[in-house]
């Protein structure tokens, strides 16, 4: 199950710092889209400065790879201490890669984060990182990620009822769709 995303959990915002602490995770490398801040609410950040802070307080840096351009990124994280890699063409791995060269992480201290299988936890196996598929913030997509959505139906329903994935934690699994 190599391709399989390593655990699923309800929302990036569950994931605390203990819980990665436990699995040895100093990392969180995440996308932006949906998984972050809803894609149709850019202005939706006081939550991911919070989870964040709460995070850089144990030593544990987020890092957002996204597939979008530079200025998009900067301009959605524009007031947030997170750095961030753009055009990262998942599910090519090129851009975990990037990050793990630039901020000079080893992939096992890494976590991948994301809301899309058929980018980020592909990414994310292929660059050799743990990965965690969360449910998406928000039900509505983009058309370009609509179509990507089908595709992953059949996937998430087996990720749901299957335990080839373990849950995250006991407590934050259960909202996972
Ligand atoms: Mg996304």
């Amino acid at each position: 199950m190599g391709f399989w995303p390593t655990w699923k959990v309800s929302s990036i915002f569950a994931v605390t710092p203990a819980q990665l602490q436990a699995r040895g995770k100093k990392y969180v490398l995440t996308d932006l889209d949906n998984t972050l801040i809803p894609w149709n609410q850019k202005d939706a950040l006081d939550q991911v400065r919070t989870w964040a802070s709460t995070l850089a307080k144990q030593g544990i840096q987020v890092i957002v790879v996204s597939n979008n351009n530079h200025h998009r990124v900067a301009e959605a994280l524009a007031d947030l201490p997170i750095q961030f890699v753009a055009r990262a063409l998942k599910p090519l791995p090129v851009g975990i890669k990037r990050a793990l060269k630039e901020f000079r992480i080893d992939a096992s201290e890494a976590v991948m984060v994301g809301d899309q299988f058929f980018t980020d936890v592909l990414a994310g196996s292929l660059a050799g990182v743990d990965t965690i598929l969360v449910a998406p913030l928000v039900d509505t997509d983009g058309w370009n990620t609509r179509i990507n959505r089908l595709l992953e139906k059949p996937l998430r329903h087996l990720i749901r009822v299957h335990d080839w994935t373990k849950p995250w934690s006991s407590e934050n699994h259960e909202k996972f769709r």
